[in-house]
């Protein structure tokens, strides 16, 4: 079988690997079409792994179940259409049972076994005890866990900032989570969301999204704009979707009195913030980071999309074969696409593999 394998920051390589091992109660999936997240983006043009190449990353997978191992005894058959959770909570932990199930104690880290840029993949024994390979319903493409997949992040971050219909809700960031951000706010219900970004290209377009009024930060002062939108006040809830330590410093002055800021997105290793904790303790801000969701987060998500609520399909702008994945990070860097999904049974121009 062909999957991409990386030796080292942006060295990627398409490749022929044995097929995979199932466990006995693990499945091999055939990996119908996976996502390229934003963290795959970070860590195929980094260096993540140090010593420890070559490594198949992607955990946004969908696909057909090829192979059940023998001591499965769920309802799930080879031939059926499914979504595969890459990390689930174990739910008996002493942060599973607080309530905190996104810092479980026995998080499956995906770090360090096979990922889903692959013809096919193994899903561990762990995940499938764990009720984490469902089946996508029948109209429902295999793309659409691309975008399930971050968004569980999102439903955990607005769960806990209890975003809600009094809220004026800013974001910053138009990517691909910035955009789902957006219209999971509009979901539960946000008066007015405002949306700010440095490239243009990337504000092109966004009001299908929910965003009410959107900001060229590269153009306007984005602190003055906000605050003029908001009668000075600041806005109730602030979501930092990028990985920058700017943005993170300027949320505390976008933010009203008694606002919250969520640091969604990372910013890169080593990076500090100088913060003006001044405006922390004279505004009485909440602070609060999000990786990741809890159970419950991940069964929101599928719900909103399995349920229509949230319309996927302007989320992937894109389908390419997994072949062409460099071409693919290319793109969405340079802001052309929102987000893409791979397909790993396609060649180079889009034809089927066959099996
Ligand atoms: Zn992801
Ligand atoms: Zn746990």
């Amino acid at each position: 079988m062909k999957a991409i394998l990386q030796y080292g920051p942006s060295d990627l390589r398409y490749e022929k690997i044995p097929y995979p091992e199932c466990e006995p109660g693990g499945m091999i999936l055939k990996v119908m079409a996976v996502g390229l997240c934003g963290s795959d983006i970070r860590n195929l043009t980094s260096d993540p792994l140090p010593g420890k190449y070559p490594h198949i990353w992607g955990h946004e997978h969908a696909g057909i179940i090829k192979e059940i191992g023998p001591e499965y005894k769920g309802d799930l058959k080879p031939g059926d259409r499914v979504i595969s959770w890459a990390v689930r909570p174990c739910g008996q932990c002493a942060e599973c049972r607080a309530g905190n199930s996104n810092y479980c104690l026995n998080w499956n880290e995906y770090t360090f076994r096979q990922g889903g840029f692959a013809q096919y993949m193994p899903i561990p024994q762990v995940i499938v005890e764990r009720d984490g390979v469902r089946k996508l319903p029948d109209d429902m493409p295999f793309d659409a866990f691309g975008v399930i997949e971050p968004m569980f992040s999102v439903c955990g971050c607005h769960e806990r900032m209890n975003i809600n219909f009094r809220d004026t809700v800013l974001i910053c960031g138009a990517g691909p989570l910035g955009c789902i951000h957006s219209r999971v706010a509009k979901i539960r219900g946000a008066k007015r969301v405002i949306m700010t970004e440095i490239s243009s290209a990337r504000l092109e377009g966004v009001e299908k999204f929910g965003v009410d009024v959107k900001i060229d930060a590269s153009k306007t002062d984005q602190i003055e704009e906000v605050l003029k939108l908001t009668g000075g006040r600041g806005a109730d809830k602030v979501i930092c979707a990028n990985p920058s330590t700017l943005s993170q410093q300027q949320a505390l002055k976008m933010a009203k009195p008694g606002g919250i800021i969520s640091f969604f997105g990372g910013v890169p290793k080593g990076v500090m913030t100088e913060i003006d904790s001044n405006i922390i303790h004279y505004k009485g801000l909440t602070i609060m980071g999000q990786t990741g969701g809890d159970a419950l987060a991940q069964d929101t998500a599928e719900d909103l999309i399995f349920s229509g609520r949230f319309d996927y399909r302007d989320i992937i702008t894109a389908t390419m074969p997994l072949c062409r994945i460099s071409e693919a990070i290319a793109k969405c860097k340079a802001g052309e696409e929102i987000k893409i999904s791979l397909h790993p049974w396609e060649d180079e121009n889009g034809n089927e593999i066959k099996e």
